[in-house]
């Protein structure tokens, strides 16, 4: 079978692909992205794939029919819809391209059998959404939602997404109703490898000093920070914007006992020595990717730049559990 991975970013689903057992002998025949940043670690992430810097605008069905994908991929830009954004829909620019495919290109691809589709909670009360479910319906598509996080599957890091699964008729679904699925009660198969903090954590000997929380940030913010510790069992979801931004952009990490930590943190009158000493720092970018399934633990970028391909990205996990699912 042959797959299509459109707005591919740095490839998060192209893994997910290669991580679930029935997806790992597909091949990505075509991948899209405009931006080139993104575009140079997909390339190093996947140097043989067939790769495209372009604006999916201008994708004509003629040209993309030459492929004969099975499967469509996609995670298109997620800002339109998020809650608290403006949540412009379709009268945002940036789903432009979405629409084009929804119209324009989904009911002219003859060969196309299953699609999966990510973005934001808060998607699934979109016009856009309404446009893609009618599109699929009048294409002869079976589909089903779903809004998961890599909580529901074991994983100690949270990241709500919305996904639609969709397949050719007469292939069906196994879950029965058509209602959004909002937990992981088709795979009991959790991923082990994630449990806790510690389970993401740099080996020793890499240099962290570069990660720690500045004194500025210390004072002004330490009491909005969501601050975990090896044994925690959960962390929150990195965001693009990870590490310019400290409250609601990711969690920070001590080495110190979280009960320790939060007594120090809330204390009004809590002094810059006394923050200091917590050694609050960011995760590394091998860290969130480690949070997020990749399986890689580098970047040909730097950290900015790797935090803010990561914060777009999808967990690879969870991804190849729902492919399993789909092509099932
Ligand atoms: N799933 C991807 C991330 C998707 S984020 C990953 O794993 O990294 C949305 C992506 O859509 C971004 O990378 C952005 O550059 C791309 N994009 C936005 N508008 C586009 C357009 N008109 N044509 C092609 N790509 C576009």
């Amino acid at each position: 079978m042959r797959a299509i991975e459109l707005f591919s970013g740095i490839g998060g689903m192209h893994f997910a692909l290669k991580e679930c057992d029935l997806g790992k002998n597909i091949e990505v025949v075509l991948s899209v992205d405009i931006n080139p940043v993104a575009n140079n670690v997909y390339r190093h992430f996947f140097p043989l794939t067939n790769h495209k810097e372009l604006n999916i605008l201008k994708i004509k069905p003629e040209q993309i029919n030459t492929y004969n994908a099975d499967i469509l991929l996609m995670s298109p830009p997620c800002q339109p819809f998020t809650r608290n954004g403006l949540v412009k829909d379709i009268n945002d620019e940036r789903t432009k391209p979405f629409l084009h495919i929804i119209k324009n290109l989904i009911p002219q691809l003859k060969s196309l059998k299953y699609i999966l589709v990510e973005n934001v909670k808060g998607f699934e009360c979109s016009i856009t959404r309404g446009e893609l479910v009618n599109s699929l319906k009048q294409c002869g598509f079976n589909y089903r939602e779903f809004i998961l996080s890599p909580t529901h599957f074991g994983i100690c890091n949270s990241r709500t997404r919305y996904y639609l699964l969709a397949k050719k008729e007469p292939m069906d679904f196994v879950i029965t109703s058509n209602e959004i699925v909002c937990e992981n009660t088709w795979d009991t198969n959790l991923y082990k490898s994630i449990k806790k903090v510690s389970d993401v954590l740099c080996e020793s000997g890499v240099n962290l000093e570069k990660y720690l929380l500045n004194d500025n940030i210390l004072l002004k913010y330490h009491k909005v920070l969501d601050v975990v510790s090896k044994d925690s069992d959960r962390s929150c979801c990195f965001t693009r914007s990870y590490s310019t931004y400290v409250h609601g952009t990711g969690s920070i990490f001590s080495n110190l006992e979280h009960e320790k930590i939060q007594k120090i943190i809330k204390n009004d009158n809590c002094d810059l020595e006394t923050l200091k000493s917590l050694k609050l720092r960011f995760f590394t970018p091998s860290e969130v990717a480690k949070f997020m399934c990749f399986p890689i633990s580098s970047f040909p970028v730097s950290d900015k730049k790797a935090y803010q391909l990561l914060g777009n990205s999808v967990n690879v996990y969870v991804v190849s559990r729902l492919i399993n699912l789909l092509l099932s």
